[in-house]
């Protein structure tokens, strides 16, 4: 074997440091006692996407990838909105992701399926001891922000507040008034509306880490084992279109054909229109339609040479045929 790709040693879970993420997936059991109403279920499927696009739209394509620009007040707004999925700070979460695409599928990433298998990769760097902390230095563009460095060490205020707005709303439909909040109402619609509901998202977040470097196709040779799927696609927002994503990572779009249908950046192009984000990154066409890196450059090299007396070459080699 390859002295390269030998496994790193990574430590074994910590019982009781994980005794929270064992209960958060137990809870869902507690509407075996309260029951549940046909509004939890709609506040459980709600509350899955609204925080999937948080998730993709913010941890993921803002904060990992710059793809996007925002204000210094929106900004903070993406973090809080991504952070009620709790998984942890917006900072931590980006930090590590820049490790996967740094490493991807060689000993050092956090989670590679190839390296350590299906269940290391989909939940066991999680609950391992080796990727609590936040790299700051990695996340340094971000770091410099005192509200954002706050907000990732108190990760857990947004989902707090998040399943007191859910255990609220389950009162005031379902119980009539707000006072009925620590009640029956109150505490199905916090079983299944939060909890259930932020169960599923940790699985749907977790399988692009596991899954999406295993099945599916390959249309870009990336060096690493990432695939696309138009099935996580449309369950994760968009990330389904990891291959893309891997190829060409600062594009705010996943799918990159009209046919590759990715929620998360319709819902992005609406953000920018209303002017809270700008300057969306696209997807060039030289990249989208070479097959690996060293074509993607010839075809550039090509474009550049052909246009070579264009006044508008610098623009029309960066064109950006997808915002
Ligand atoms: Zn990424
Ligand atoms: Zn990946």
């Amino acid at each position: 074997m390859d002295a390269v790709l030998k496994p790193e040693i990574r430590k074994k879970p910590i019982l009781k440091q994980e005794i929270a993420f064992i209960i958060i997936h137990l809870l869902p059991l507690g509407a075996l006692f309260t029951g549940a109403t046909t509004f939890d279920w709609i506040l459980c499927a709600f509350f899955y996407f609204f925080r999937m696009f948080w998730i993709t739209g913010g941890y993921h394509r803002y904060f990992a990838h710059k793809s996007y620009k925002t204000s210094r007040w929106f900004q903070f707004v993406i973090a809080f909105m991504a952070q009620t999925s709790a998984q942890k700070g917006a900072l931590w979460w980006a930090a590590h992701h820049r490790h996967h695409h740094r490493y991807s599928d060689t000993p050092a990433d956090p989670h590679s399926m190839k390296i350590y298998g299906f269940w290391y990769s989909h939940v066991g760097w999680i609950v391992g001891p080796d990727f609590k902390e936040t790299d700051y230095k990695t996340i340094g563009d971000y770091a410099k922000y005192p509200e954002l460095v706050w907000l990732n060490k108190y990760h857990l205020v947004p989902p707090t507040i998040l399943a007191l707005v859910i255990m609220a709303l389950g009162a005031i439909v379902d119980g009539g008034s707000i006072t009925a909040m620590f009640s029956t109402a109150g505490f199905s619609a916090l079983f299944i509306g939060f909890f259930l509901s932020t169960v599923i998202l940790y699985h749907g977040t977790f399988s692009i880490n596991s899954i999406m470097h295993k099945f599916g196709r390959q249309r870009y040779q990336t060096g690493d084992e990432s695939r696309n799927s138009i099935w996580l696609a449309l369950l994760t927002m968009g990330e389904g279109w990891h291959n893309n994503h891997h190829y060409y990572e600062v594009a705010s779009r996943q799918g990159f054909f009209w046919w590759e249908i990715d929620i998360t950046y319709y819902l992005l192009k609406g953000l920018q229109s209303v002017g809270f984000i700008w300057e969306l990154k696209g997807v060039p066409k030289h990249i989208k339609f070479s097959t690996d890196k060293k074509h993607a450059q010839e075809l550039k090299r090509q474009y550049e040479q052909s246009h070579s007396s264009a006044p508008t070459q610098e623009k029309m080699t960066e064109e950006d045929v997808a915002a």
